[in-house]
């Protein structure tokens, strides 16, 4: 947890600031029950707010009550947040007392954390207390006003944690808790949170059968998809090709490993060096690598799978380094520099679901959310400046067609720029073009009518960056998809252009995803759709049921279910001998879609009764005008 900037703070929400005074509330009222304990931090976060503390007690969620119980006294006394600037010497002596992070003196137990937090206030920083009631505690805050203007709150649970997130300091109790306006916008919450537990992805995958996670064998972070899984992903894959093919892209492949150059290049190597997978160290023949490019491949002739073993006339590197690709992009930069371009081959949209790997810490890991492997909905498009506002609007209309698709009504895309005093560190030193670019940006978000919000100083380092935050049905809020504008790495890259004046021009990069990664995006849907997935996604769409055993009633339902599939129908038979209730029931339990029960009544009359997940016996009709339907509801991607 890095220290907030005086201008992340400015920029707190009313939310985050009533979430933050919260925080200083529980810890008043901890400190009556504990006054021992000392405090470390206790920012706001997505949901709530967190306080880091250390005591010997460990507080469990049997204490939650009582601790409440002191939160709502301090909030019932209505104190005043007073703040109060004071000299460093000044927090040093009162940390050192134990006063700081304590509602009095506490002699022998100084506050030896409010101490090393002073320790990160820059030199010349203004130092400030904000005291409510007994409770002093060192902040930069901002605050409410009073204890009184915290509507309704309540403690969730408890962690643990590192001191300033580092293994080599003490390790904390993290308390977490969250608060809103009122108890109406805090009961939603509850609800939203007990339907999500019920809707928990990691959950429904395993009921399903959608994907398993082997952390002994396949490794932390590396989903396996199950048949059922693929089924989904293999769906959405189809969906961003033609919709992508429609929209005038062309699809490339690229390798998963790249040489060390290849990252330099691009700027990941060395900051990004820990979000990847260490490189791989390979000793290579360097005559080989030599006539690699006349003889097209070193793997092709070799018609004998002996191993190579180099001889002494061949002379080794001392060792190349590969590296498992974290990104798509410098691939595709790649490609792009393959062949000369013109101004007439612009734009240039280059797709690939490609794979990536990214070293997340263990403890991020999270079910399909924090994974190690991602496979990203990627497209890069290379485009002159004129054609950057039709090209960028496109991309949003792209957005907004999934959207519907998938029933996500409630978006909003946060568009996030420069500030002028990060350029040069944060922010490639291109003032100009962040100008020109940003004003573009915004002008095609503002003609397009799209909801967004407008973020300084959280773009990305090689240019303004919108974030797509969907919510699901059940209103939690996910971050799916990021777009992004680059006009510095294709320059890094030496990537140009021919122009119609005949000089040579650095093209625009347009990043999109708009449906992010399948592991992120199919644990969205499983939580969107609690596993009850439209027909055109359901890993088993539909279900045909038999009520009877009798040979020309099994060979009407088989041919019913071969007809389904040579139209390219997940479809399963239930031919056994149990009551057709217990065969729905197991039909329902799997989340088929559409179940189609047949008896001998049906087979003399050509017809099928059709059950459909949510809605019930929909009744019997013709066998021909049920397929059509079927094969048409898919084709269109009903919802
Ligand atoms: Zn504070
Ligand atoms: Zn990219």
């Amino acid at each position: 947890m890095e220290r907030k900037t005086l201008d992340q703070r400015a920029q707190m929400t009313d939310l985050e600031r009533l979430r933050h005074s919260c925080a200083h509330v529980m810890a008043t009222a901890i400190l009556r029950l504990w006054p021992e304990a000392q405090f470390a931090a206790g920012p706001p976060v997505d949901d709530g707010f967190y306080y880091d503390l250390e005591m010997p007690h460990r507080i469990s969620p049997e204490d939650f009550p009582k601790i409440e119980e002191e939160m709502k006294k301090e909030i019932k006394a209505n104190h005043v947040f007073e703040k109060v600037t004071v000299t460093r010497d000044q927090a040093i002596k009162d940390s050192e007392s134990g006063r700081l992070g304590g509602l009095s003196e506490r002699p022998g137990n100084p506050s030896k954390f409010k101490l090393g937090n002073l320790a990160d206030i820059p030199e010349g920083e203004e130092i400030t207390y904000f005291q409510n009631g007994d409770f002093i505690d060192l902040c930069a805050g901002p605050h409410v006003m009073r204890t009184g203007n915290i509507g309704a709150f309540k403690l969730t649970s408890v962690a643990s944690a590192y001191y300033k997130g580092d293994e080599k300091n003490p390790q904390l109790q993290r308390i977490y808790g969250t608060a809103f306006k009122n108890k109406t916008q805090l009961e939603e919450w509850l609800k939203m949170q007990e339907e999500a537990k019920k809707r928990d992805h990691r959950k429904i995958g395993a009921e399903m059968g959608l994907f398993t996670m082997d952390p002994d064998y396949t490794g932390p972070g590396l989903p396996l998809w199950l048949p059922k899984g693929t089924a989904i992903l293999e769906e959405l894959e189809k969906l961003a090709k033609e919709t992508e093919f429609a929209a005038g892209y062309v699809r490339v492949k690229t390798p998963h490993i790249a040489k060390e150059k290849m990252y330099k290049t691009s700027g990941h190597l060395p900051y990004y060096a820990e979000s990847m997978f260490p490189p791989m160290e390979v000793a290579e023949e360097v005559d080989k690598l030599k006539g690699e490019t006349l003889k097209g491949g070193a793997n092709e002739d070799s018609s004998t799978h002996q191993p190579v073993t180099p001889s002494t006339s061949q002379p080794i590197n001392p060792s190349t380094r590969y590296y498992l690709k974290a990104m798509n992009c410098p691939h595709h930069h790649r490609i792009y520099a393959a062949e000369p371009r013109s101004y007439r081959d612009l734009p240039l949209r280059m797709a690939e679901y490609g794979a990536c790997y990214r070293y997340e810490q263990s403890g991020e890991l999270f079910g399909l959310m924090r994974v190690r492997e991602l496979n990203m909905n990627d497209a890069h498009i290379y485009c002159t400046p004129e054609q950057f506002a039709a090209e960028f609007n496109a991309v949003n209309e792209m957005y907004l067609k999934y959207f519907k698709i998938f029933g996500i009504e409630k978006y909003q895309m946060r568009f996030s720029t420069s500030a002028p005093e990060g350029m040069g560190k944060k922010y490639v030193d291109e003032p100009e073009l962040w100008k020109q670019t940003e004003d573009m940006v915004r002008e095609v978000l503002k003609n397009s009518g799209i909801n967004f919000v407008e973020v300084a100083n959280e773009a990305a380092f090689y240019g303004p960056k919108i974030d797509v935050q969907v919510w699901s049905v059940i209103g939690r809020e996910f971050t799916l998809a990021t777009n992004q504008v680059d006009f510095a790495v294709p320059k890094r890259f030496g990537l140009t252009y021919r122009d119609k004046d005949n000089a040579d021009k650095t093209p625009l990069c347009i990043h999109r995803a708009p449906l992010g990664t399948h592991e992120r995006f199919i644990g969205f849907l499983i939580e969107h759709y609690a596993g009850n997935f439209p027909l055109w996604l359901a890993p088993e769409q539909v279900r045909v049921l038999t009520i009877g055993e009798d040979e020309p009633l099994l060979n009407y339902a088989k041919g019913i279910v071969q007809e389904l599939r040579a139209n390219g129908v997940r479809v399963k038979g239930d031919y056994g001998s149990d009551k057709i209730n217990g065969k729905i029931q197991s039909a329902e339990k799997a989340k088929v879609h559409t179940m189609l029960v047949v008896g001998p009544r049906d087979v003399a009359a050509n017809a099928i009764s059709v059950r459909v997940h949510g809605k019930g016996d929909l009744g019997a009709k013709p066998r021909a005008e049920v397929v059509s339907d079927i094969l048409q509801a898919i084709k269109a991607r009903r919802p």
